[in-house]
């Protein structure tokens, strides 16, 4: 396609406000200006996020909005850095400022003017979508493209949360849907044992830990054979930051890594006393990028995947919301 048209549209599937469904539209195909962009895009991941913003919690999050940022697609034109055809992916992370004092030491993961992609600026859910360049990623050959999108979020936020673990060799993961199903094959080649935390009673999410390489897997409520070393929370449940504690030795850490989470109980102090910490990971680098890309290309890392059309974006949300997923959905236009 050419973007010559400037009456050519598109389907996307849109928040158009918060608290309902998305809705199918047509709309203007966007042009891309300089320094971006026009991406064809061939798959795209439903993540977490997707849900927070359509359920209007995300403060930052401007309506209506295209949700969607684990792009996978192939250029159409523009941009320079890569070639026309090109299959390439768009992360959460579209556009920072450079210049603030996160920017300029390392960390523009938490700029202070930070845009992301399906929530300040439109995102995959739809036919084409447009990006900077200079925050899109070069996606490893081995994977097909439905089998890569989840990579671009669940796959590199979930390894920016592992890196947080440091050396963690008993590693706990609370909530196994798409992140915990990519970074437990990752811990697994790194030589570490992960300990996979689901709802209580969910057999078939356990099983399919113990599948994804998962040394021991039960419920959220159990407390793990051996002490942890550390454990991140996937699942956006407040009351599970105590309980990891407890599930941790001396020293040991809870890395909270969604975006959004109900609020977090009291406990009492001892369970926070003899060195453990409780932190949260925010976003991505282009750095953690090119590093789980570089990483995803030498590990194979193989993703679960449920495919939807555009037309049943609001279907793959209720299935993720119900918890109905072994692994990510991924809607292919
Ligand atoms: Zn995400
Ligand atoms: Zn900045």
């Amino acid at each position: 396609m050419a973007n010559d048209d400037p009456e050519r549209s598109m389907s996307a599937a849109r928040a158009l406000e918060p608290r309902t469904p998305l809705a199918v539209v047509q709309v203007p195909c966007p042009p891309p200006r300089h320094g971006e962009v026009l991406v064809k895009v061939a798959a795209c991941g439903v993540c977490r996020t997707d849900l927070h913003i359509a359920d209007g919690e995300l403060a930052q999050c401007h309506y209506p909005v295209t949700p969607g940022h684990e792009i996978v697609g192939h250029i159409v034109e523009g941009g320079s850095r890569f070639a026309r055809g090109a299959r390439i992916g768009i992360p959460w992370l579209a556009w920072t400022c450079g210049e603030c004092e996160y920017c300029v030491s390392g960390r523009e993961n938490l700029c202070d003017r930070a845009r992301f992609t399906g929530c300040d600026v439109d995102g995959g859910y739809a036919e084409y979508v447009v990006a900077d360049e200079r925050y899109c990623l070069s996606i490893p050959e081995r994977y097909g493209d439905a089998e890569a999108a989840p990579l671009l979020c669940a796959g590199l936020i979930g390894y920016r949360a592992y890196t947080f673990a440091r050396d963690a060799r008993r590693l706990g993961l609370y909530g196994f849907g798409a992140a915990a199903h990519v970074l437990a094959q990752v811990a697994r080649a790194d030589g570490r044992s992960v300990f996979a935390f689901t709802r209580p009673g969910d057999r078939a999410g356990q099983r399919f830990a113990m599948e994804c390489g998962a040394h021991w897997a039960g419920s959220s409520s159990d407390a793990p054979p051996e002490p942890l070393d550390a454990a991140i929370l996937f699942a956006p449940v407040g009351a599970l930051v105590p309980q990891a504690l407890r599930a941790l030795k001396k020293g040991g850490r809870v890395i909270c890594a969604g975006i959004h989470m109900s609020d977090i109980p009291s406990f009492p102090y001892a369970w926070l006393w003899e060195e453990r910490e409780i932190v949260s990971v925010a976003n991505l680098t282009r750095a953690d990028g090119e590093r789980f890309m570089q990483l995803a290309a030498r590990v194979p890392i193989k993703t679960s995947v449920r495919s939807y059309s555009l037309e049943r974006a609001n279907e793959a949300l209720g299935d993720l919301r119900a918890g109905r997923l072994s692994g990510a959905a991924v809607l292919v236009p």
